[in-house]
């Protein structure tokens, strides 16, 4: 784990992203201003543009370089949210161990520092309501031996459920919140773009360790 893998996973996040590009921006004009994907690519762009500083930085370090390009290109709400999501990582990179227990951690630290920024945690109709299943569940995992591959199998059904559940949540945070009651029926583009980039980080894992 160094800042090269941390590259290989906003390469395979960025792929995901530009795939599903169409879909998550209607779901950000159903219950938002439509520009939540917009502000993603952009983001992604800026880290795909710093390959050459986050390739050289070990793994830890490498988010912080990452969140900094993140928080100054990334718009709207999201943008200081996924600020957080990487420095929160980085964070805990510094006190865990970089193995598969200690990843569950660092990525644990990363969604907890988002809930301290959002002032949220599960059932606002949020990316946290993909963010903390998927945290709870590795660590669940992790706690009964379970292999990295079937954690990586695991984590993205996870995430998918969770999203799924999304639709018929009222928004109580965020620009969708406005909507009220008219915001159920809707997935959240947040909780979509996690699951997507969660499922893509874990498919490249995967075929890593194959
Ligand atoms: P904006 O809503 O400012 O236009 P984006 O469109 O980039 O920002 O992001 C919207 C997404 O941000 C939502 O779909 C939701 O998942 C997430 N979000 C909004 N508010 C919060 C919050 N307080 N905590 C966590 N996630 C949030
Ligand atoms: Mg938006």
């Amino acid at each position: 784990m160094n800042g090269k893998t941390v590259m290989a996973c906003i390469e395979a996040a960025h792929a995901t992203l530009k795939q599903n590009t169409d879909e998550i921006a209607l779901l950000d004009q159903q219950i938002g201003d439509g520009d939540h994907i917009f502000n993603l690519l952009r983001g992604m762009e800026a880290l795909l543009a710093a390959r050459g500083e986050i390739e050289a930085t070990a793994f830890g370090p490498s988010l912080d370089v990452a969140a900094a390009k993140v928080l100054s290109t990334v718009g709207g709400s999201s943008g200081p949210l996924f600020f957080s999501l990487l420095s929160g990582m980085s964070k805990g990179a510094a006190a865990h161990a970089l193995d598969v227990p200690g990843f569950s951690a660092i990525f644990a630290a990363g969604v907890d520092a988002v809930g301290q920024r959002g002032k949220t945690g599960v059932g606002s109709k949020t990316m946290m309501d993909v963010l903390i299943p998927v945290a709870n569940r590795y660590r669940e995992l992790v706690a009964t031996g379970a292999s990295a591959r079937a954690l990586l199998d695991e984590l993205p059904r996870v995430a998918h459920l969770h999203m799924l559940a999304t639709r018929d949540m009222l928004a109580t945070k965020g620009r969708a919140s406005f909507l009220g009651e008219r915001s159920r029926g809707h997935i959240d583009p947040g909780a979509r773009s996690s699951e997507l980039m969660i499922a893509a980080v874990c498919a490249y894992l995967a075929q890593r360790i194959e």
